[in-house]
């Protein structure tokens, strides 16, 4: 591709709403295009990224024994009517009607229409097992779309779904695309983690993520380098640390705590530890209220919380004015004691001795409380959120913990939507049974992001060779030199001839220009073509080298063509 005929409106400043790097870059690249609030169109030089990626996961998917087909994304209400998910969406489902007033959605996920196809088309066991997969474009309203392509609201993903006649079977379809999954990956040029993760409202029995370890992934991840044990935040059990209690045989009293709000407020005034604190937070779980409590220096885990209640949608933090309604004080002074909504409580609570929590009433606390004596909770269970340097749920030794971008997803569903819809089969004995299943979904566009975020340098995006727009760039210093634009173009064609897929800059722009938006668009290594072209001399560059190397125009054509097989 030669760069004048490309759409290439590369930025030099950053784009005011972009928070993050590899949003500011694939703008500044010219990669992506804002059009709405999580809307974005992908530019050419995006576009070739994205088709790369897509080439590398359809390769390793077919080679896993996987089938490719396409199915809509506009989708008729029935098969999530009958799944159940119409409802349980929420307003993350993008609804909409037609002229008839028949009610479609834009599909978040394809779980029930793969199951209903399989229903429909399957005739046999016999060709069980089957594993079946799209690339295809996914419609959520999320709540809050952001950070360019990585939580955007229009998004490409690649689902797959296993259909087996067993649970034996199921394990080994799950393994093959966990296999594929590492080989994807591992292709992509991305440094990633996997980890144990909630099955939560999908239901089924196991779950794993694949994580891009970056300081600006949404996700907790717990690991320890230990046993090699790595999980989810959301999945991570933790293992109660108790810390002194206040040992004794006292009795709860009031006492009056003013303009005390906060924790560290409460820690002054009290001279006591965090520890010694007992937290309680009001949640709104679907349509009722709840209590959850936590020792003073730990965190709530909201999906642990989720899960122990069994709501539909997200527990959320209660308004305002439903917990003064709720406590009868001011928000800051809540507590279990006389509450009359259910209180669930951390393991680490149930610990304590003698602690401290809110009144209920304006500016005021309890002391001396004790768990049986003074309040009664509806349920003790792990809701608290690992930390590093606790115990290893698996081996005892300190965790850490990092943040993770959510790149891919495997999950044993089990029957959940084979039974809901009715996909059964019979076996040899004419014995109806149901199908069990798997998923497996890779977010196709967020992996460019989490490619950006891991691969980049003041000057701009570094392309892994395999996803990059271009692998090579020649480029001519002199638009005006007709030797130096000649040999960068003989240079160029021979490229291409080697199967290198190169871009030339024959734009009459200045060099530094040229080299700026080179470094900035992520081309993994260029060739540049200046004054001792007549020398038979070009300059040589690795887009990660400190500075380029002088060689032949044959040395550096060789060494380009090495450099972009070994590195593919
Ligand atoms: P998240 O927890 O990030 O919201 P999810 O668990 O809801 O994601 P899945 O239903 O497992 O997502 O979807 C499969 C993959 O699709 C995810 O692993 C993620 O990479 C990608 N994905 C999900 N939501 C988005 C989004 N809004 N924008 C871009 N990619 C997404
Ligand atoms: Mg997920």
């Amino acid at each position: 591709m030669k760069m004048s005929n490309l759409l290439l409106p590369t930025l030099r400043e950053v784009p005011a709403d972009a928070e993050i790097t590899s949003h500011k870059l694939m703008l500044r690249a010219a990669m992506v295009r804002k059009l709405g609030s999580g809307i974005y169109s992908y530019l050419p030089l995006g576009l070739r990224v994205l088709q790369k990626v897509e080439q590398i996961i359809r390769e390793e998917m077919n080679a896993a024994g996987a089938q490719e087909l396409l199915m809509p994304a506009l989708l008729p209400a029935e098969a999530y009517q009958a799944s159940g998910r119409w409802e349980v969406f929420g307003p993350s489902m993008f609804k909409l009607k037609d002229r008839y007033e028949r009610d479609y959605c834009l599909g978040p996920t394809h779980e029930e229409l793969f199951t209903q196809t399989v229903i429909d088309n399957v005739k046999s066991y016999k060709e069980y097992p089957m594993t079946l997969y799209q690339i295809q474009t996914k419609y959520r309203d999320e709540a809050r779309p952001r950070f360019g392509v990585i939580r955007s609201r229009e998004f490409v993903m690649k689902d797959a779904y296993s259909f087996d006649t067993t649970d034996a079977g199921l394990d080994e379809s799950y393994k093959k695309m966990y296999d594929a999954y590492n080989r994807i990956f591992t292709r992509l040029g991305l440094d990633f983690t996997v980890v144990d993760a909630d099955s939560g409202a999908m239901g089924g029995s196991g779950s794993q993520e694949f994580m891009v370890k970056s300081p600006v992934g949404e996700d907790g991840i717990a690991y320890c380098d230990s046993c090699g044990y790595a999980a989810n935040y959301e999945k991570a059990a933790c293992v109660p640390a108790p810390k002194p209690s206040n040992e004794g045989d006292f009795n709860i009293e009031k006492i009056h705590t003013p303009n005390v709000h906060t924790i560290e407020e409460l820690v002054e005034f009290m001279g006591a530890e965090a520890y010694n604190f007992a937290k309680t937070i009001i949640y709104k779980a679907d349509d009722k209220y709840i209590a959850a409590m936590v020792r003073g220096d730990r965190e709530i885990n909201e999906v642990k919380l989720k899960n122990l209640v069994g709501c539909i949608d997200d527990v959320e933090l209660a308004e305002p004015f439903m917990v003064k309604q709720i406590t009868n004080a001011e928000v800051g002074f809540a507590g279990p004691v006389g509450l009359d909504i259910p209180v669930y409580v951390d393991k680490e609570v149930e610990m304590m001795k003698n602690f401290i929590i809110g009144a209920n009433e304006t500016d005021m606390h309890y002391k001396n409380v004790n768990i049986g004596k003074d309040f009664t909770p509806a349920m003790v269970a792990d809701i608290r959120v690992i930390e590093e340097g606790d115990a290893c749920p698996k081996c005892g030794k300190p965790v850490k913990t990092a943040q993770g971008i959510e790149v891919g997803h495997i999950f044993k569903l089990g029957t959940k939507y084979s039974k809901a819809l009715g996909l059964t089969f019979q076996d040899e004995d004419g014995q109806s049974k149901v199908v069990t299943m798997g998923c497996y979904g890779i977010g196709v566009t967020r992996c460019l992001s989490a490619a950006v975020e891991q691969n980049n340098d003041e000057n701009g995006i570094i392309w892994p060779v395999a996803i990059a727009p271009f692998e090579a760039i020649v480029i001519p210093v002199n638009a005006k030199n007709e030797e130096q634009v000649n040999e960068a173009e003989r240079i160029y064609n021979e490229l291409k001839t080697a199967g290198i897929d190169a871009l030339l800059d024959d734009r009459n722009e200045r060099p530094g220009v040229k080299f700026k938006d080179a470094d900035l668009i992520g081309i993994p290594v260029r060739i540049v073509v200046g004054k001792r072209i007549g020398e038979g001399m070009v300059e040589y560059k690795e887009r990660t080298a400190e500075s380029s190397t002088d060689k032949t125009v044959d040395e550096a054509m060789k060494d380009v063509i090495e450099f972009v097989r070994n590195n593919k």
